[in-house]
């Protein structure tokens, strides 16, 4: 069985240590008994470091919201991956929409920076997801298929075990918009069925796959129950100690 992992995506929307430590000292001993779902925080990374030291030795694992795929040298304004690794940092998101759309990602990129995380060991949270104009013009599949011939384009099967998928349609994100539970998992289901093609399935059955898209409270059950949805990316309801726990909760299998 897969175990579910929520990721919680602040985005620029939390980023002072005290913040971070605030939220985080609240939601530390709601979790504290949860061990059958994976719990990963990704704040911004100026509020990383009092994150990972505030978690340590607990559930809460921490997740960085983009690397380079460079470990040194000239880059200005990036963060090297090196970096994440010292400071503690296990996750990294990679090819949120937000990257691909704002900030001109491609494929190409997000495919370097994941065998660089992969590399060194930080599991890469990779985000895939259709526009409002392709859904609507029936083209959904064909745009996640692309996304994941080019995203993961030469990683071996060995190494695509180690990755995490997010499916989210770009038109759920932050529009309070949610996929149904089928849309979703009809979605899901077929990311599996590409992952089939391309490698078996002993790995399609066994990666995980978030649904992201304006998770809630009131919704998370619905999708979690979905067989083929292993948790969830949440944006706007991570900020929130109380808001999160209650998704969390909703993501745990008995
Ligand atoms: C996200 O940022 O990945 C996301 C899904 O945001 P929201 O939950 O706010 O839609």
């Amino acid at each position: 069985m897969r175990k579910p992992i929520i990721g919680g995506n602040w985005k620029m929307n939390r980023g002072t240590s005290s913040q971070t430590v605030e939220m985080l000292k609240v939601l530390k001993p709601l979790v504290k008994k949860i061990d059958n779902v994976d719990i990963v925080i990704a704040p911004p990374f100026t509020a990383l470091e009092s994150a990972i030291d505030f978690t340590k030795k607990t559930n809460i694992k921490i997740g960085a919201q983009n690397m380079y795929f460079e470990e040194s040298g000239a880059f200005t304004g990036e963060i090297s991956p090196q970096f994440l690794v010292s400071l503690g940092c296990e996750y990294v998101i990679l090819g949120h929409s937000e990257r691909r759309n704002i900030f001109n990602e491609s494929d190409e990129l997000i495919n370097k920076k994941l065998k660089k995380a992969i590399a060194l060991g930080i599991c890469p949270i990779t985000c895939i997801g259709e526009q409002l104009d392709e859904r609507e013009a029936g083209k959904e599949k064909d745009v996640i298929r692309n996304q994941i011939e080019g995203s993961f384009k030469g990683i071996s099967q060995e190494d695509f075990e180690k990755i995490v998928i997010a499916y989210e349609p770009v038109w759920a994100i932050g529009t309070g918009k949610t996929a149904t539970p089928e849309q979703a998992e009809e979605m899901h289901q077929y990311i599996r069925e590409v992952i089939n093609q391309k490698y078996d399935e002993k790995v399609s059955n066994s990666i995980r796959i978030q649904y992201g898209g304006s998770i809630k409270p009131s919704n998370a059950r619905e999708l979690f129950k979905q067989e083929n949805i292993d948790g969830g990316l949440v944006g706007g309801a991570s900020l929130q100690a109380e808001s999160l726990y209650a998704i969390i909760k909703a993501a745990v299998r008995y």
